[in-house]
């Protein structure tokens, strides 16, 4: 059995290729980590330590606690941590120090002296077991109870986006502890889960019912056995990518990285990659305009042989037919269309397969094995080509 993290599963989700990476092949990443998860990792540990300190009852003054936020950055700091190049010509690191930094003084001004509630753990580092028998990771920022029976669960949130209510009623991570609450503490009367949301010195707060628990962990075993069936790890390239650690061994990331490192023009020029996607791109605009102009040259055709009353236009070498014909143009309520065709029993003689929709069918096994074993399903390749964001336009 294996134990699984609300980050494991994630990563799953997000992309499976950094997902065999990380956890299957256990590859390191190439940066030890973001600027933003260095942060955030930052901000924790000093949250952590301010209420380490308040367990023994001691004072903690707001510039003692900055300074133990300054002092942890600096011994922690290296410049390997990634930053993404936009924000790095923007703000740079000393500009997420500052950040961190008013996160932590507003949060000290709201909460403080902090005995709205009783905390009963820091960072934990429990287990609990799935109904399948694997484990989840319990990682919970500050756990805490009051007098009355509710307890909380909370999570410092260092990213500059609001969690709105819907969001936090749908969140995997925070509701799946509360079960391990429930588990622990049966005199629980309620268990509220809190995202301290420190860039905008809010709460968002939510609450599980039984019902959603329990569907909640059916759907994370769900999840985990799809991971677990995996046999294909494919590569998921979003807005995420920016913060990955692993985009020198990514097929989708692998040649700009090699890119990055060379040095002079020329020799950009001279690689073999470059090359062919400089020309498949020059055929490919070649082709379009090529295209436009062969639809202008139809155009032209048809309004001359109609100005003077003819069906062949000739040239040096070549003469163009120009035909009127009768084209059918389908109703846009095709359904309708068909079902009449079916009716009057002469469907089946004229219908076509939509391939692409029976293609798709197929490759997500939606027609089952017998329909699958009378195709074959064959390795092939589609091209793309797209603007490359990270480059200026020359
Ligand atoms: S760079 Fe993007 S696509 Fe590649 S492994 Fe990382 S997250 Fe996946």
């Amino acid at each position: 059995m294996t134990t699984y993290s609300h980050s494991r599963v994630s990563t799953y989700e997000n992309c499976p290729y950094k997902y065999k990476l990380q956890y299957i092949e256990k590859h390191k990443p190439e940066s030890p980590t973001t600027i933003e998860a260095f942060m955030g990792s930052m901000v924790h540990e000093t949250l952590e330590h301010l209420y380490r300190l308040k367990k023994f009852k001691k004072r903690v003054a707001l510039n003692v606690l900055i300074k133990f936020y300054r002092d942890l950055w600096g011994k922690n700091y290296s410049d390997d941590i990634l930053i993404v190049k936009e924000d790095k010509e923007k703000v740079g690191a000393e500009n997420y120090r500052k950040m961190g930094e008013k996160m932590i003084k507003d949060y000290y001004e709201r909460l403080k002296p902090f005995e709205d509630m009783t905390i009963l753990g820091l960072e934990t580092m429990d287990r609990m077991t799935l109904p399948d028998g694997n484990q989840w990771h319990v990682r919970i920022d500050k756990f805490a109870c009051d007098d009355e029976g509710n307890y909380y669960v909370c999570d410092y949130k260092t990213n500059s986006r609001m969690k709105d209510q819907e969001e936090a009623d749908e969140d995997r991570q925070l509701a799946l502890y509360s079960i391990w609450v429930k588990d622990k503490f049966p005199d629980a009367k309620s268990v509220k889960l809190i995202w301290h949301m420190l860039a905008f010195n809010k709460d968002a707060i939510s609450e599980r019912t039984d019902e959603q628990l329990e569907k909640l962990q059916q759907d994370v075993c769900n999840i985990i056995k799809e991971i677990e069936n995996a046999k294909e790890f494919p590569t998921n390239v979003t807005a995420l990518c920016n913060y990955c650690g692993f985009k020198s061994e990514c097929p989708s990331f692998k040649h700009q990285a090699e890119l990055e490192k060379i040095e002079t023009v020329k020799e950009f020029k001279e690689d073999a990659g470059v090359k062919l996607v400089d020309e498949f791109s020059e055929v490919k605009k070649t082709l379009s305009e090529l295209n436009k102009k062969e639809d202008e040259l139809k155009d032209k055709l048809v309004q001359y042989a109609k100005q003077f009353g003819i069906d062949i236009v000739y040239g040096s070498n070549m003469k163009a037919g120009v035909k009127e014909i009768d084209k059918v143009v389908l109703p846009e309520n095709k359904e309708e269309l068909i079902a009449f065709l079916k009716e009057k029993g002469i469907w089946d003689g004229i219908s076509m397969i939509n391939f692409m929709g029976f293609q798709s069918k197929v490759l997500k096994g939606e027609l089952g094995e017998e329909v699958r074993e009378k195709v074959d399903v064959v390795k092939d390749h589609r091209l793309s080509l797209s603007k490359r964001k990270d480059v200026e336009e020359e």
